[in-house]
Parts: structure tokens; sequence; C-alpha cells
């Protein structure tokens, strides 16, 4: 029986996610023994709360997205359209295209990261700072707001003229490699923390506290946190994740927060005491 694509593309995602959430099991009982099953218990609760966000996000936010970057990439391959990045693509062949691909959308995913840590945005990526008990699973703990992000990356790409194929791959990178930087594991990579992100590099970017927020905002390549300032790879995390402001429980919690942070910080601004000159 032939599904419907619609309802192909979930049963698709559903069976992703179960194929990840074994592996990643698998992977934490090969590196910690019987205390993955403790840590996989702790976070059940962190867990549930992902997966409620993941499954309104898959049926609201993914497919608004994929409208978005489809209607950026029929007026790029209009007919007549000329963009000059395809020529370099084909000069540079598969290896370097993927390569540049992955970079290009890494670069981009770097800035607007540091952009959601601004003051103004920080409410809506609070979201996903806030799981106390981080998992692979982590990474789909995000605030619609926080996706604008993403159509960011994939405009970037088709407006380059990267092939279709290449952007596929590239989001497909960033993504599994998301999933593995979120991952409860105790892993730095070494000497290659100097180029890639690493799970514990990462998590040091969740933490709570003052020290470990603020850096390694790529997902793939720690060569731009060393570039613009942001790189802090000490070796593992000892620090609790996690955000110091509250965040109500709940769907609705999680949607409405930042809404009514900045409803409260207007508010704040309505009622200081106007300053009159002397
Ligand atoms: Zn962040
Ligand atoms: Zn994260």
């Amino acid at each position: 029986m032939q599904l419907p694509p619609g309802l192909a593309a979930y049963v698709h995602q559903a069976v992703e996610m179960s194929l990840l959430a074994v592996g990643f099991f698998l992977l934490a009982l090969l590196v910690k023994g019987a205390r993955a099953v403790a840590d996989g218990r702790a976070a059940a609760a962190e867990t549930k709360r992902n997966l409620v966000l993941y499954v309104m996000d898959s049926l609201t936010v993914g497919p608004a997205l994929a409208m978005a970057s489809s209607a950026v990439y029929t007026i790029m391959h209009a007919p007549g359209a000329v963009y000059a990045g395809a020529v370099v693509w084909d000069k540079i062949g598969p290896v370097g295209t993927l390569f540049a691909a992955v970079f290009v959308c890494d670069f981009l995913g770097y800035w607007n990261h540091r952009l959601f840590h601004t003051s103004v945005l920080w409410p809506s990526h609070a979201i996903h700072h806030s799981d106390t008990r981080m998992t692979w699973f982590t990474l789909v703990r995000m605030h619609p707001f926080d996706r604008l992000g993403t159509l960011i990356d994939l405009i970037g790409m088709i407006l380059l003229g990267l092939p279709d194929w290449a952007v596929v791959t590239a989001v497909l990178v960033r993504h599994y490699w998301g999933h593995l930087i979120h991952a409860d594991l105790p892993w730095t990579l070494g000497k290659l923390d100097w180029i890639f992100i690493s799970p514990a590099m990462h998590r040091w970017h969740h933490a709570r506290e003052y020290r470990g927020s603020g850096v390694n905002f790529a997902t793939v390549f720690s060569v731009f946190d060393r570039a613009f300032g942001t790189f802090y790879a000490p070796g593992v995390c000892d620090q609790p994740t996690g955000v110091q402001e509250e965040i109500a429980p709940g769907l609705t919690g999680a949607y409405l927060h930042p809404v009514r942070t900045w409803a409260a910080r207007l508010k704040d601004r309505a009622v200081q005491p106007a300053v009159t000159a002397p």
C-alpha cells in the first residue's frame, strides 16, 4: 500500500528517530555501562517534553519551513535566472562542493546562533537551553521562533546556488552531528576539538552558569569559534545545564515564554519613572 507523501514523511521521521534512540542508547551503554540506564531514566521527563515539542514542530513549523525554502528555490531556478555560484560548484567538483556546503551552512548557523544569544532573542532560544538533562534528543527542543535560524541556513545555501544534493547532504551532516554533540557522552575529540565541535564543547555551551555560556556556537566546525573568540574547550563539562530564568511548564509555557518575557520587559519600561531635567 502506497502511503500519501505527507504521511510517508512522518513515518520516515518516526523510524529515523527510533533508530537514533536505539543507536544512542547502545552507544551510551558501551561508554557508560549500567549508568546509561540510570541516566536515561533521569532524563525521561525532559525527553517527554522534547518529544511534545518535536511532534508539534513536525506538524507545523517543519512544513512551513519546507514551503518557504521551496519558494526561494523556485525563484532561484526560474527560467532565465542566473546565479554565479553554480559555475563555481561545477568547477570545484563534488567533494569540494559538499565541504563548502557544510562549511557555509555552519558559518551561517554560527552567526544566527549568536544572534539568538542576544538579549532580545534569548527568550525564545532559552527553551532549547532549558533542558537540565541533556541527551541527543535535546537538539529538537526548539521554540518555533528559533527555527528561523534553520530557514536562514537553508536560504543562504540556496542563494549561493549550491546544488540540491549538496544542500540536502549539508543539512543532514549538521543534523546528525547536532544530535551527536547534544548526546550525554563525556567526550572531547582531543586535538580535533580545534577543528570540530565535540559533545563536551556543546555541553559547555549549555552550562547554566556564566562560565560556560556564550561559547562554542557552531555545530560542526569549532574553527568559527576559534576565529571569532568564542572557543572554549577545557575538557569534559562538569557544570549543570539549564537556564537561570523560570519557564512555565508544558508546551504552552514553552511557546509563550518569549512573548511573556518581551511583554514584561515592555511593561517594565513603561512604568519606569520619567526622568525630568533638573
Ligand atoms: Zn545556544
Ligand atoms: Zn544545543
